[in-house]
């Protein structure tokens, strides 16, 4: 490998480490390779020594009582000392697989410790906190070791059983280049995917990596529970609690599916519809500022970022929907309402209930939401990183703006053949309270004509000229007269998927 030449620090231990994810399952080959120490003998020290010994590295480990961690902890190849002879045995790499608090303690080691390359493993112990990192803050204690971050993303597990999908990436800055690249390559021989993020002033944002809970997930699943909430709300009060009051009716065993099953498409569909709006608005406010080069508000920046959050958690809705629905003949409510109908029905000796309009409404409202859910579906599975990288620019802004166009106008034509023309009733304004199916398609339909207003020919070609970069003489006029730096747009602010 032309790496192994430019870097002497981590000579090959085997010739090949390409497929090294695969070492844990191999058999350990004898250990020829440069010293790494390990300073701490807990679980993330095991799985670390378990991989590096796999993949040809020898391991010393170093404890502040080696004798007690003797018991068979660590396996056989790996050398157990105390963490000053760990240290002095060390080719150039040292391991710190302690916590942050303990530090300190390894003061006494900085004359051995200097002029090696101190890889700093640990986590922030929160989210959010101020002052230095624990990288930081030990790179003051030893000023003549180079401190590196990283590893701090990978289990312990993951490192035990190798690295999959999901746990490849290992985020790795430091101040010394030369360091950084020893511990990326050494990175790359255990079977992960180093990502350098520069300076050690990005360990902080690297230390509380593993702690961030669903970052860019909060705004879209709370914006998907009100509006679940909402229609809950609305369905109990007309379909249960109102006909309770009024006239004594028992509804309420529809609580927990049929309810639910009303309420998650409209929260599906209107989800969607909130994919997409945003776009129609980012595209009328280029129109009517006639430029490309000035930032949308805030709350717009944020919106559009949340799309993809958004349109899965759509999805999930229309899963769920379409799961409720198939399980809605499998209640026993079901079975004994469809009993009582037919015994009324023989009793009022009707013999064929076969209502031609009412056939042909069914079949065209299952057949547009099976498509709109396949539609979705596709939509879900090519916001998956691995599907998307896989497409170039135009495919995907094909299949997520032009299909997820094709799902919206699916799930309104499935919603408005669901409806059929029992809007038009006045029994379906019970207590004057039109029916949920008309609430939910308030915004997706104004999203449909929105778009379709900008395909008018005059607003298109205008529009096609400021996203290529022409300016409005209104705005440069403008700009002229209020002089100051054009703000640059992020490529994500520019779309073509409005
Ligand atoms: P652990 O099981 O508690 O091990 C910590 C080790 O530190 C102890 O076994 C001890 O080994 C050593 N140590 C040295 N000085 C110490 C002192 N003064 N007091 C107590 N212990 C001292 O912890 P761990 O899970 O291996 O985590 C170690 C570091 O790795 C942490 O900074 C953690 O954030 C980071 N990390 C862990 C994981 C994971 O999955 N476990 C993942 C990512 C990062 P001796 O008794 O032999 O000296």
């Amino acid at each position: 490998m032309q790496s192994d030449m430019k870097t002497p620090l981590l000579p090959g231990p085997s010739s090949d480490f390409s497929d090294s994810s695969e070492a844990s399952e191999a058999p350990p080959p004898s250990p020829s390779g440069p010293v790494i120490s390990i300073i701490g003998s807990g679980d993330f020290s095991r799985s670390l020594s378990i991989r590096l010994l796999s993949c040809g590295f020898r391991v010393v480990v170093g404890s502040r009582d080696p004798g007690r961690v003797a018991g068979g902890l660590f396996p056989d190849g790996v050398e157990l000392k105390s963490q000053r002879e760990a240290v002095v045995a060390a080719d150039r790499m040292v391991f710190t697989a302690v916590f942050p608090e303990h530090y300190h303690t390894l003061l006494g080691l900085r004359e051995e410790l200097a002029g090696k390359v101190l890889v700093d493993v640990s986590n922030a112990s929160s989210v959010g906190g101020r002052g230095r990192s624990n990288a930081e803050r030990l790179a003051e204690m030893f000023p003549k070791s180079s401190v590196v971050k990283g590893f701090n993303v990978v289990s312990a597990w993951s490192l035990q059983v190798g690295a999959h999908d999901g746990s490849r990436q290992v985020l790795i800055c430091s101040d010394c280049s030369a360091s950084k690249a020893s511990v990326l390559q050494l990175a790359r021989r255990l079977g992960f995917t180093p990502v350098d993020l520069g300076g050690l002033c990005a360990s902080r944002n690297i230390e509380e990596a593993p702690l961030i809970l669903f970052p860019s997930w909060g705004r879209p699943v709370l914006t998907t529970f009100l509006l679940f909430l909402f229609f809950y709300g609305y369905n109990f009060f007309r379909h249960i609690l109102l006909p309770y009051l009024d006239k004594g009716e028992n509804n309420f065993y529809q609580l927990p599916l049929v309810t639910v099953n009303e309420t998650l498409p409209s929260v599906a569909l209107v989800t969607l519809a909130i994919v997409y709006l945003p776009g129609v608005l980012a595209a009328l406010l280029q129109l009517v500022t006639g430029t490309k080069y000035q930032r949308f508000p805030v709350w717009l920046d944020r919106w559009l970022c949340s799309r993809k959050q958004l349109g899965l958690l759509s999805f999930l809705c229309a899963v769920l929907h379409a799961i409720y629905s198939m399980c809605l003949t499998l209640r026993r409510a079901a079975g004994y309402t469809l009993m009582n109908g037919a015994y009324r029905q023989v009793k009022a000796g009707v013999e064929n209930s076969w209502v031609e309009q009412q056939v042909w409404r069914s079949d065209l409202y299952l057949s547009s939401g099976i498509l709109g859910l396949g539609v979705l579906a596709l939509l879900a599975i090519t916001s998956l990183p691995s599907v998307g990288n896989a497409l170039n620019w135009r495919e995907f802004t094909f299949v997520q703006s032009g299909l997820g166009y094709a799902a919206l106008t699916l799930s309104v034509t499935h919603t408005l053949f669901f409806g059929w023309n029992f809007a038009f009733y006045p029994s379906s304004y019970p207590y004057f309270l039109p029916p949920v199916f008309l609430l939910s398609l308030i915004l997706p339909c104004t999203v449909l004509v929105g778009r379709l207003l900008l395909a008018l020919p005059c607003l298109t070609i205008r529009l096609t000229k400021i996203r290529r970069g022409w300016e409005s003489r209104q705005h440069r006029v403008k700009q002229s007269l209020e002089p100051g730096p054009v703000e640059e747009v992020e490529p994500s602010e520019i779309f073509g998927d409005v």
